[in-house]
């Protein structure tokens, strides 16, 4: 049977369990020390009896001598056998008296006394009268009398002499006051002196310091002197001794069950105690541990998602986030892996194959901004297929370019038989958009032999052969051979007349509006630089700013560009109502950078055109801080000092890790196409969007999405927190009237037709480099299908189309 105690009782039970085992061995302690004391109590009354035992044997001993005295003198003067006329008078305490029990002489006082203890001897068994002995005690009034009986000695000598006895006698108080009996009662006892009756027959109580016997006491029996003895009998006296407060006092041991019961409790209620506190510890360590247990969960979570980010970023820094295909980076890190196997002679010929796919910017403009990605996915698909039993890597290498490297070529010509069959791949038109678009690829290559040059020098090398083929109508697919140095020569022209554009006023800056996405308003403007080329026409950025870097007029135009947008600022300022705020965000290279003087120049260029910090804000790609960072740093940090804001363009499709952005004082990020990724799935490009986003805003950064095409993407990017947008949907770039046009007017309302935003929205576009016949080229290209026939013509159409702001 199992025992049940309910809970507020069992808190109880280890107190109580304590209790009782302390009570127990505490009152086994008590009845073990009240016997050890017991019995030495006993030991010491022992003692004690035995000595006041033999004080008073000594008494009676005195008596015995005392009358053996007397007895001699009697056998004296009974010598002639005649009874004496007078008989002498014997000493205080002893009598005469005939052998019949008749006193004879006494001492007149001791008469009555005397007569008594004969008649007691006369009374007595007559064995024993024979000889001498001891007698009684016999009782007179109130005292007990002891008495020691002698024959005269020697006995009569004469035949017929009178026989007398002589007899000793004395008060038993008086003897007890000599053998100083009254020690016992200071010594604490109780006593009883009393006499044995013959053959066992109890005690004759004498004298005792208390009525009744005493339970438990020492006895010790006191015996007649030896020569006195009456024989074998009983002895005369016997003594009992007891402690007047038994033998174990009951002070003591109530003291002893006191203190007993003072540990108990103190035991239980400690015990009691420590059990809640190590309960309460308990709890409290339950819940510590519960605590832990959640932040462990938690930290587990964390490290998970912050993993899966990584992997994500991890992703985005070798991919073409548009594409999904391996970007230029991983291209020239393989490229530099394949190099270094060949010089360990581990592998043989690589060939580097680049191709151009010709008027992609037109299909872009025509079909959609992202109808070029698109069919840059289907064309590497067919790469893929043609190529599929060797071993290669097929990347991105530019806006319009792929790249391949082959691994294991066997000779140039194996490496003109892979371009042959690129070529070949291309000539089945392309499913784009309900449209069939045929297109043309320049194919520049090159065979690399050794391992020694680095991977840039050798992919420059398929670099120069594409520049040949793309000059060169006759020749699609072009080897590169050493002596091609001469094929940069149109670069060359074009970075002489860059020398002279400054001077010659060719430059000029469009302005595409940034919109606050919630408060539906033109927060600002970036500024985005064109050149109009005398021959080829209107150029935009990607055609001439890598040649102005490397021809390092990067800063003299960025000088230019920084001294427009700041004339600019101050005038709007001016135009524009009182407290309307904007801004102008300038895009500064890396290179320019590099100038020392441009803080100082900003600085006294702001002075001269009387514009204010925040009207000016800076935008820098990471590519353009990574070269030099700490002459970067200085630079920003000294905008920063004069107020004026940076912004970190392009975010997403660069290199470094977000971590590098803590190292410049930016206070915007551009985050450039967040929702644009076919090549992975759309919740995939969501959540690296949105934690983009989220970091972004963990570091304290404002984000602005570039590249916002559709209203979809608007209402997506604003439900994520972004609090900024810029892109077709919003407005092309536009002439600084219009931009300024735009700021005033924010409050334009949505657009009925959100696909109306074709780059024809730029103007002038009689200047742009795709002139009619190309365009007509391009319509006679894209073989529609029946019933889109129509809507290819429409999109043309559109390109004549007026820009607006429209809102999410
Ligand atoms: P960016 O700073 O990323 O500028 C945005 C580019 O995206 C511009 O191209 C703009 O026309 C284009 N864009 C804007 N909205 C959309 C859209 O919705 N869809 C598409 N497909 N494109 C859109 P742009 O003007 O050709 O400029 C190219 C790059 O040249 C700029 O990229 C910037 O890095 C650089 N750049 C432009 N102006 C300057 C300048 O004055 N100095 C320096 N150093 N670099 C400049
Ligand atoms: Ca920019
Ligand atoms: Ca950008």
């Amino acid at each position: 049977m199992r025992i049940s105690i309910p809970a507020r009782y069992a808190r109880w039970l280890p107190a109580v369990v304590v209790g009782a085992v302390v009570v127990l061995s505490g009152s086994r302690l008590i009845t073990l020390s009240v016997r050890e004391r017991a019995a030495e109590m006993r030991t010491a009354a022992q003692a004690v009896v035995r000595q006041h035992a033999q004080r008073i044997a000594t008494e009676l001993q005195a008596l015995a001598v005392r009358t053996r005295a007397e007895a001699q003198r009697a056998a004296l003067i009974l010598r002639d056998g005649n009874r004496p006329a007078h008989w002498p008078v014997p000493p205080r305490g002893i009598f005469w008296m005939s052998a019949a029990g008749t006193v004879v002489s006494a001492a007149e006082a001791d008469d009555r006394v005397s007569g008594a203890l004969a008649s007691d001897w006369a009374a007595s068994d007559p064995a024993w009268h024979a000889s001498a002995g001891f007698f009684g005690p016999v009782r007179y009034g109130s005292e007990w009398y002891v008495a020691a009986q002698l024959p005269s000695e020697p006995g009569p000598q004469r035949p017929g002499a009178p026989e007398v006895r002589v007899v000793g006698y004395e008060g038993l108080s008086a003897l007890l006051i000599r053998a100083h009996f009254g020690r016992l009662v200071n010594e604490g006892y109780d006593f009883e002196l009393s006499q044995p009756e013959p053959r066992g027959a109890g005690q004759r109580p004498l004298f005792g310091s208390q009525a009744g016997n005493l339970p438990g006491a020492v006895t010790i029996g006191i015996a007649t002197p030896a020569d006195l003895a009456a024989g074998s009998g009983p002895d005369y006296l016997q003594l009992a001794i007891r402690p007047r407060g038994g033998w174990y006092p009951a002070q003591l041991l109530a003291t002893d069950i006191g203190v007993l019961a003072l540990l108990t409790w103190i035991f239980a209620f400690g015990t009691h105690d420590l059990t809640q506190s190590v309960g309460r510890a308990r709890t409290a360590l339950a819940a510590t541990r519960r605590r832990l247990h959640a932040v462990h969960e938690r930290l587990a979570a964390e490290i998970e998602q912050h993993r899966d980010l990584q992997q994500n970023l991890e992703h985005v820094r070798f991919h073409d986030l548009f594409t999904g295909l391996p970007n230029r980076r991983y291209f020239l890190d393989q490229l530099d892996r394949a190099l270094r196997d060949m010089r360990a002679r581990r592998r043989r010929r690589v060939a580097i194959v680049l191709v151009d796919i010709d008027r992609l910017k037109l299909i872009n403009d025509t079909l959609g901004p992202t109808a070029g990605d698109e069919l840059m996915v289907q064309v590497a698909q067919r790469f893929e297929t043609v190529l599929h039993d060797s071993e290669f890597l097929l990347a991105r290498w530019g806006g319009d370019q792929l790249a391949l490297l082959a691994y294991d070529v066997d000779s140039g010509a194996a490496a003109q038989a892979i371009a042959d069959q690129l070529q070949g791949a291309r000539q089945e038109p392309f499913a784009l958009r309900q449209h069939r678009v045929r297109i043309a690829l320049r194919v520049g290559f090159t065979c690399i032999d050794s391992g020694l040059q680095r991977a840039e020098e050798a992919a420059r090398e398929a670099d120069v052969a594409l520049s040949v083929a793309r000059r060169n109508p006759g020749a699609l697919s072009v080897a590169y051979t050493p002596g091609m140095g001469g094929a940069a020569v149109s670069l060359v022209s074009l970075e002489a007349d860059l020398h002279i554009a400054l001077a010659r006023n060719e430059f000029r800056l469009l302005f595409q509006p940034i919109v606050d996405l919630r408060a539906r308003r033109v927060v600002g403007a970036e500024a985005l630089l064109r050149w109009r080329h005398p021959v080829e026409g209107l150029l935009g950025p990607e055609k001439f700013l890598a040649l102005a870097e490397e021809a390092r007029i990067i800063v003299p135009v960025t000088r230019w560009v920084i001294q427009r947008a700041c004339r600019l600022a101050a005038e709007w300022h001016r135009r524009l109502p009182a407290g309307a705020d904007f801004y102008i965000s300038v895009n500064l290279s890396g290179s320019a950078l590099r100038d020392p003087g441009l803080p100082e120049f900003v600085a006294r260029v702001m002075q001269e055109m009387g514009t204010s910090a925040r009207h000016l804000k800076f935008e820098l790609t990471e590519g353009g801080l990574i070269a030099d960072v700490a002459a970067a740093h200085d630079v920003l940090a000294a905008f920063h000092r004069m107020g004026i804001e940076l912004m970190l363009d392009d975010f997403g499709t660069g290199y470094s890790s977000l971590s590098y952005l803590q190292l410049f004082p930016f206070d915007y990020v551009k985050i450039d196409r967040p929702l644009v990724s076919r090549a992975r799935s759309e919740r995939a490009s969501g959540a690296i969007a949105a934690a983009v986003l989220q970091m972004a805003s963990s570091l304290g950064l404002r984000a602005i999405a570039e590249v916002v095409e559709t209203q979809e993407t608007a209402q997506a990017l604003l439900g994520m927190g972004c609090e900024f947008g810029q892109g077709y949907f919003f407005s092309a770039p536009v002439e600084a009237e219009e931009a300024l046009r735009l700021l005033r007017n924010y409050e334009s309302p949505p657009a009925a037709v959100p696909t109306v935003r074709v780059a024809a929205a730029e103007p002038n576009v009689e200047d742009t480099a795709i002139d009619d016949s190309q365009t007509q080229v391009l319509t006679a290209e894209l073989e529609a299908g029946e019933p889109q026939s129509d809507e290819s013509t429409q999109v043309l159409e559109l390109k004549t189309g007026g820009g607006g702001v429209k809102l999410p």
